[in-house]
C-alpha cells in the first residue's frame, strides 16, 4: 500500500487519466472466443467519420461502456466492437470542398482514393477521444465499412437477398435529391413547414389550383370527385392541357377533396406522393418533365434546360401572358426535403434497386426484441405499419458500396458474380464466365452503388461472424444501443436484413437512447451556438466527470440537456470521495484491518446494512439500465451515509486506539472496497486510482461485481435514527452558536432498544451521552407565546394588543388545547386558528433540558455540565 503521506492532497484528474490510459492494456477488453463465460455481444453504432466524436456519440457510448464494464464484472465474456460507417455523401462532399474538385473531375477510382484518405485521417482523430474517455472498446473488433472485409459482406448480402427475392430493380417513383443527385430513402426525407403560392388558373375551361405550375408538362389526367355535380359533364371526355396542349384522360377518384380549390386536381408524375397513388390506382401516362440534374427535359418544350424555380417563373409568366392566371394565394405547405442537404425532394421515376419490405415478419420480430425504454417499440411499430413504400437501395454517387451485377450489352440479361469473388467492383472487372444467355462477353457493370445503410444494416451479422454459411457463431447479439433519432433508419433496417437473411431477430435487447439538447434547452445546432464539444469538458473536468453527467443527466431514453453544472458537481463529487479514501487509506494504513473483526457497534452494522441496500438497488438498475438510478444510489450512499454520517460517527472511535477499533476498520474498508467496485463502471479512472491504493495495485476493473450482503432489520432502522440524531444534536450546536467540536453537557437518549454505539455517539457530539430504554420523564412549562402577526393584524387590527394581552393571561392549559373565544375588551371573539402558539421548555430531574424527537427516540440535552 502506497504510504499515505504519497498521496496527493487534491485529486488531479489529468494526472491520473493519462496515467491509467498508458497503464491499461487493450487485450484485457478482447472478446475471448474460446471462452466458456456466457456471451455479451454488443451491436454498437459504427459512426460516422466526421473526425468529431460529438456529445450525441459520448452520450450513447458512455451508456454502452457502463454495461459493458457491469457486465465483464458480472462474469460475462463481452465483446464491445467499434466499427465506422464510412461511405456516404457528406465525406463525398468534404472532398470536393477541401480539393476544390467536383466528383467529375477525377476518375471514379481516385476519387474514392481521396475518400479513403480522408476517412482514415478522421477514424483515427475520433479514435483518440474514445480512448480519452475510457471506453473498454474491443480494437480486435473494429469494422470499417469502406474496407473490402466488410463490403464484400455487404455484397454478399445483396446477392443473397436478390436471390431469394428479398431484392429486385425495377423503375419506379422513387424520392430523389437533385441537389446530391442520388434517390434517397423514404426513411431520409425530412418534413418542412414552408410558405408557397397556390395558383389558380384556368385549365381548358375548369379551374385547378397548383403550387407546382412547372410540373404541367407533366399533366397526365385531371382528377374530380365522383359525387362533385360540377363536373358530371366532363366524364369520359379528355381536356387539354394549357401551354402544352396534349390531351389528358378525367378520372373520378373518392380522394380528391370537392372543397379544396375548385375541386378538380391535376395528377402530375409527380407532384406527390399523392400523385404515385393515384398514377398507379388509374395505370396512367408517365411523362418525365424533370431529369436528375433538376433541370426540365424535352417534354417541356421551350422549357426545356430550365431548372424547376425558373420554370416555374416562366410558366407563370406565360400564364398571365395568356390571361389563364387567375389569382394567386399563400399557403402554408409540408415539404419533403433531403435530410443531407434540405433541398426539397423531387419524385423521379427511375430504374433503382428495391428491398422488399415485409411488415408482418418485421414487427414479429420487433416484438420477440426487449425495447429499453419499452415505449420506443411503439415508434417502430408505428413506422411499419405505415410504409408504403418498398426500401429503395440504390444511389447514383461514387463513395459507397458498389452493387456486384453486370448486365449483358447484347441480350441485357443480369450476371452475377461467383460469392467467392467478392468484393468486386463491376465498373472495373468482368464476369469470368460468358454471358449465360446468349454466350457474349461484353458487359456493362452497374454503376448505382448501394445505401449506406446496406452496409451498416448487416453490422449486426459482421460482429457475430456471419459468412453467409448457416447462422453466424455469436448470433443473436445481446444488444443493441443506438438513439431514438435512427429507429426508422438503422433499427428498422436491421431487423429487416437480419430476418431476411438468417430468418431471427438480430438482438436480444435493444437500448434507446435521448438526444442530448444544449444548455439552451434546443437541439445544438451551428446557428444557435450551443454546442458542447466532448474535448472541452475533457479538458476542463476530465472523462470520469463527462460520464457521471450522462449517467446522471436524464432516465435512460430521454432527451438530456447538457449543464455545466452537472459536470461540476460531478467534479465535485470526486473531490468528496478522494478525501474520503485518503481518510480511509491513512486509517487502514497504520496497522492493517482485520478480516475477521467481530462487528458490534450501531453505527457499523448500520453501515454494513445501507452499504447492502445500496449494492441490491445498484444491481437491480444496471440489469435494467437504468444508470441514472445507480449512480444517483451509489452518490447518496457514498455522500450521505459514508462521509457524512458514518466516518464523522466513527472518527473518535478509530482515533481511541480501542479494540473497538477493529470493526469500524473493516467496515470502513469493506464500504470503500464495495465503493470501488460499484464505481468502476461509472468512473473507471477514479475507481482504479482509489482500488489500487486500497488493494497493493491490484486493478477494479478485474474484479467481479460485488456481491456483498448484510441484514439486520434493527440495526437499519436504530441506525438511521442513530444518524438522524446526531445530525438533530449536530444542528441544534449550529443552531446555538455552538462550535461543533464544542463539549455539550449531558445528552440522554430515550429509545425502546438496547443500543450499542461503542461511545460513537458521545465522541461525535463531546458530550456525555446516555442511552437509556425507559421512558423520558419530563416536565413541561410553557415559557413564552410566538404570536403570528400575520393571523392577528388583519383580524383584530387595533384591538391587536388587546388580544394578545388577554390570550397571556390564560391558564397553561388553556394555552395548549385554546378555547374558541376569549373575551377582548368587553366583548367576545374567537380566537383564529394558527394566531399562537406556546413556547415549551423542559425540565428533567429539576434541570433545565433542550428536547429533540426523532421518530419514537427522544433526546434530551443538558447543556451545561
Ligand atoms: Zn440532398
Ligand atoms: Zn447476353
Amino acid at each position: 500500500m502506497v504510504s499515505s503521506d504519497q498521496l496527493p492532497k487534491n485529486y488531479d484528474f489529468a494526472e491520473v487519466e493519462e496515467r491509467w490510459r498508458s497503464t491499461w492494456c487493450d487485450e484485457d477488453h478482447y472478446f475471448d472466443k474460446n471462452s466458456k463465460k456466457p456471451q455479451f455481444v454488443i451491436d454498437t453504432p459504427p459512426p460516422y467519420p466526421t473526425g468529431n466524436f460529438h456529445i450525441g456519440n459520448a452520450l450513447n457510448w458512455c451508456y454502452i461502456d457502463f454495461f459493458a464494464r457491469y457486465k465483464r464484472m458480472k462474469g460475462y465474456n463481452v465483446m464491445f466492437p467499434q466499427g465506422w460507417d464510412c461511405h456516404g455523401l457528406p465525406t463525398e462532399v468534404k472532398v470536393e470542398e477541401l480539393n476544390h474538385i467536383t466528383k467529375n473531375d477525377v476518375s471514379r477510382e481516385e476519387f474514392r482514393r481521396m475518400c479513403h484518405e480522408l476517412t482514415e485521417k478522421n477514424i483515427s482523430l475520433m479514435r483518440l477521444t474514445l480512448r480519452k474517455m475510457a471506453f473498454s472498446t474491443d480494437w480486435s473488433n473494429e469494422y470499417i465499412t469502406m474496407k473490402p472485409e466488410y463490403y464484400g459482406k455487404t455484397q454478399l448480402s445483396f446477392l443473397r437477398m436478390l436471390k431469394s427475392g428479398y431484392i429486385y430493380q425495377s423503375e419506379h417513383p422513387v424520392n430523389y435529391c437533385i441537389r446530391c443527385e442520388t434517390a434517397i430513402a423514404f426513411a431520409e426525407v425530412a418534413y418542412d413547414d414552408r410558405n408557397t403560392q397556390l395558383n389558380y388558373f384556368d385549365f381548358d375551361g375548369i379551374e385547378i389550383a397548383t403550387t407546382r405550375p412547372e410540373l404541367l408538362a407533366a399533366c397526365v389526367a385531371v382528377a374530380v370527385h365522383p359525387t362533385d355535380e360540377r363536373y358530371h359533364h366532363l366524364i369520359g371526355r379528355t381536356m387539354k392541357v394549357p401551354l402544352f396542349g396534349h390531351e389528358v384522360p378525367v378520372v373520378l377518384d373518392e380522394a380528391v377533396d370537392p372543397a379544396f380549390g375548385s375541386g378538380a386536381v391535376m395528377i402530375c408524375t409527380f407532384g406527390d406522393k399523392q400523385d404515385v397513388h393515384w398514377w398507379k390506382q388509374h395505370n396512367l401516362a408517365l411523362r418525365k418533365a424533370i431529369d436528375r440534374q433538376g433541370r426540365m427535359t424535352g417534354i417541356a418544350g421551350k422549357y426545356e434546360g430550365l431548372n424547376t424555380t425558373d420554370c416555374r417563373t416562366a410558366i407563370l409568366d406565360d400564364m398571365k401572358a395568356e390571361n389563364i392566371l387567375k389569382r394567386q394565394e399563400q399557403l402554408a405547405q409540408r415539404v419533403g426535403a433531403c435530410w443531407r442537404c434540405k433541398t426539397p425532394i423531387e419524385i423521379l421515376s427511375e430504374r433503382q434497386w428495391f428491398v422488399k419490405i415485409m411488415p408482418e415478419e418485421i414487427q414479429k420480430a420487433a416484438h420477440q426484441i426487449t425495447w429499453y425504454p419499452e415505449h420506443m417499440l411503439l415508434r417502430m411499430e408505428n413506422w411499419v405499419e405505415q410504409m408504403e413504400w418498398d426500401w429503395c437501395i440504390s444511389r447514383q454517387r461514387i463513395f459507397a458500396t458498389p452493387i456486384p451485377v453486370w448486365f449483358c450489352k447484347k441480350c441485357g440479361d443480369m450476371e452475377l458474380p461467383d460469392e467467392k469473388d467478392l468484393p468486386v467492383d463491376p465498373t472495373l472487372v468482368s464476369p469470368n464466365h460468358p454471358c449465360k444467355k446468349c454466350g457474349s462477353t461484353e458487359f456493362a457493370g452497374e454503376v448505382d452503388v448501394l445505401d449506406t445503410w446496406m452496409d451498416s444494416s448487416i453490422s449486426v451479422l459482421n460482429v457475430t461472424g456471419w459468412d453467409g454459411s448457416g447462422t453466424p457463431p455469436y448470433f443473436p447479439a445481446q444488444i443493441r444501443p443506438q438513439g431514438h433519432d435512427i429507429i426508422r433508419t438503422w433499427a428498422f433496417y436491421t431487423i429487416l436484413r437480419s430476418v431476411a437473411l438468417t430468418g431471427s431477430k438480430p438482438w436480444e435487447e435493444i437500448l434507446v437512447n435521448g438526444m442530448v439538447l444544449g444548455e439552451d434547452g434546443f437541439k445544438m445546432s451551428k446557428s444557435r451556438g450551443n454546442i458542447i464539444v466532448p474535448e472541452e469538458i475533457l479538458g476542463k473536468y476530465g472523462a470520469d466527470a463527462l460520464r457521471q453527467w450522462a449517467a446522471m443527466g436524464a432516465a435512460t431514453g430521454s432527451d438530456i440537456m447538457f449543464n455545466w453544472n452537472d459536470v461540476v458537481a460531478a467534479s465535485r463529487f470526486q473531490t468528496k470521495m478522494w478525501n474520503i479514501a485518503k481518510f480511509a487509506l491513512i486509517q487502514l494504513e497504520k496497522e492493517g484491518f482485520d478480516q475477521n473483526a467481530p462487528v458490534t457497534a450501531l453505527a457499523d452494522k448500520w453501515l454494513l446494512v445501507r452499504l447492502s441496500d445500496t449494492i441490491q438497488e445498484v444491481s437491480t438498475a444496471m440489469e435494467s439500465y437504468q444508470f441514472d438510478t445507480a449512480l444517483k444510489a451509489i452518490r447518496e450512499f457514498a455522500w450521505d451515509a459514508l462521509a457524512d454520517n458514518y466516518i464523522e460517527l466513527v472518527k473518535g472511535r478509530l482515533y481511541t486506539g480501542d479494540a473497538s477499533r477493529q470493526g469500524a476498520l473493516l467496515v470502513l474498508h469493506t464500504a470503500f472496497d464495495a465503493l470501488c467496485k460499484l464505481l468502476a463502471p461509472f468512473t473507471p479512472y477514479f475507481a482504479e486510482e482509489c482500488y489500487s491504493h486500497l488493494n497493493k495495485g491490484k486493478s477494479v476493473h478485474k474484479q467481479p461485481w460485488v456481491s456483498f450482503t448484510y441484514e439486520d432489520e434493527a440495526a437499519r432502522y436504530e441506525g438511521n435514527l442513530l444518524a438522524q440524531v446526531v445530525g438533530e444534536v449536530r444542528k441544534f450546536k449550529h443552531d446555538t452558536k455552538l462550535a461543533l467540536n464544542a463539549p455539550l453537557g449531558k445528552v440522554t437518549i430515550y429509545s425502546p432498544h438496547t443500543v450499542n454505539d461503542e461511545g460513537d455517539t458521545g465522541r461525535t457530539l463531546n458530550a456525555d451521552v446516555h442511552w437509556r430504554t425507559d421512558a423520558a420523564k419530563l416536565d413541561r412549562v410553557i415559557t413564552d407565546i410566538d404570536f403570528n402577526r400575520a393571523v392577528i393584524g388583519p383580524v383584530f387590527r387595533k384591538q391587536a394588543q388587546a388580544f394578545m394581552t388577554a390570550i397571556k393571561a390564560l391558564p397553561p392549559e388553556h394555552l395548549v388545547n385554546p378555547p374558541k373565544t376569549i373575551i377582548v375588551e368587553g366583548s367576545e371573539v374567537g380566537i383564529p386558528e394558527n394566531s399562537f402558539s406556546p413556547r415549551f421548555s423542559y425540565e428533567e430531574e429539576g434541570e433545565k433540558v433542550d428536547v429533540i424527537t426523532v421518530g419514537d427516540v427522544i433526546v434530551t440535552i443538558a447543556k451545561s455540565a
